[in-house]
């Protein structure tokens, strides 16, 4: 037997988190097992991280083989497969330029130091303000908690780094009223992940596009959560039509292993001279090899076809569900980033549902307070949705009995 368990974190670790009464200790594909190897569906994904599920023969394939070779130089020297890595983001995307790092908030934190130095640089000091979106979220750094838009996570923590501004999300009139020519970009997640699964309307999305060009202000896309695959594309920006000037990503991209991109133009990167920015792990050996296994995999058409054939098997479960227990309405969202908004009477009891899932064998996740959220490994069975369905509905069910 082992000798920690749940009640060990709380002796051991700082109380910022509130984990499962459960530990997992082994995963295969979309299926976990916990420490009493009771098995569980997995629809949580890591949050939307174990893009290819877990064990993926390749990827353990790719960092064992790596792990064999090298793991870390620094970026005093380069390495090989962080050049693979960036030669691929590159050849796949509307990027010239990357920069690697090993987490969301480094890849945010990264993009927010491009825009203002390159407002700085070209215009003047007075180019200085980023503007951002209500309910927005861009990682637990001082600089990304700021510039997102939800005050719970900058509560206490002021004073908070000034020149950003905070506007509805698909409300172009309100983006438009604060757009002058001091602002040196316009950060947005094409569908805000934490914020409760919300897309950006089409209208809203090429909007914002014009305004930026309007004002020659960046373009910022936040895919750390809908990039890699998630939305069905390779990142979300194309289900759009409109390309940004920076995009930043990891969650999926590693496939479980800490790794984050920042991609733009080379014109744009330029803003970034020798010097201005660094970090010791960012594209270390391993994490190059590993992302670009996950990026090989996940850029197959039949990886992107299963996204859109899961979303449409889930979302049509998830709509029966619906009907048949009232907790929930109809799911939004794109490919496997789905959210189902809860019914009024049931507000605030997101965190229940999932807790009743867990007692069924299911795990899920929430976005907020009001929003059931759904983001599965990529390469999920069509047998493995059936099943965390079929849990979900006894889940429900027993919820509904207890009201
Ligand atoms: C998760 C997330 C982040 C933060 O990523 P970390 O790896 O936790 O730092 C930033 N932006 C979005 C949209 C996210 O979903």
């Amino acid at each position: 037997m082992s000798t920690v368990s749940r009640s060990t974190f709380d002796q051991v670790m700082v109380p910022n988190y509130a984990p499962a009464a459960v530990i997992p200790v082994r995963g295969r594909g979309s299926r976990l097992w916990d420490q009493n190897d009771r098995e569980y569906v997995d629809l949580a994904g890591g949050i939307a991280v174990t893009s290819l599920g877990h064990a993926h023969p390749k990827l353990v394939a790719a960092l064992t083989e790596q792990a064999g070779k090298l793991w870390h130089l620094s970026n005093v020297m380069t390495n090989e497969p962080a050049l693979q890595l960036a030669q691929r983001l590159t050849s796949l995307t509307f990027a010239e330029r990357v920069y690697l790092c090993n987490s969301g908030a480094e890849a945010n934190e990264a993009a927010f130091k491009l825009v203002r130095r390159w407002g700085s640089t070209l215009f003047g000091a007075h180019k200085h303000t980023i503007v951002a979106f209500d309910n927005a979220f861009h990682g637990r750094t001082l600089f990304t908690v700021s510039v997102g838009g939800q005050a719970k996570y900058t509560q206490g923590f002021e004073p908070l780094p000034g020149g950003i501004v905070h506007v509805p999300f698909n409300d172009l009139a309100a983006l438009e009223a604060v757009m002058n020519d001091g602002v040196c970009a316009v950060v947005m997640e094409p569908i805000q992940g934490e914020g409760g699964v919300t897309p950006a309307t089409q209208e809203f999305a090429r909007g914002v596009r014009a305004l930026c060009d309007k004002h020659q202000a960046l373009l910022v896309y936040d895919e750390v959560q809908t990039g890699n695959g998630r939305t069905g594309k390779l990142f979300a920006y194309e289900h759009y039509g409109v390309t940004p000037d920076v995009l930043t990503t990891a969650k999926g991209m590693g496939g479980g292993f800490p790794v984050g991109a920042m991609l733009t133009t080379a014109k744009i990167a330029e803003a970034l001279a020798f010097g201005t920015h660094g970090s010791t792990y960012g594209g270390n050996p391993l994490a190059g090899a590993v992302a670009d296994a996950v990026l090989e995999e996940i850029s197959k058409p039949e990886l992107l076809a299963n996204v859109e054939a899961r979303s449409q098997q889930l979302r049509a479960g998830l709509e029966v569900l619906a009907q048949r227990h009232g907790l929930f309405g109809a799911p939004r969202g794109m490919g496997l980033l789905l959210g189902a908004p809860l019914v009024e009477s049931w507000n605030g009891r997101a965190k229940d549902i999932v807790n009743a899932g867990l007692a069924e064998g299911l795990w899920m996740l929430v976005a907020g307070p009001n929003v059931l959220r759904f983001a599965p490994a990529l390469n999920i069975t069509e047998a493995d949705v059936v099943e965390g369905l079929a849990r979900l509905d006894r889940a429900c069910a027993a919820l509904a009995r207890q009201g």
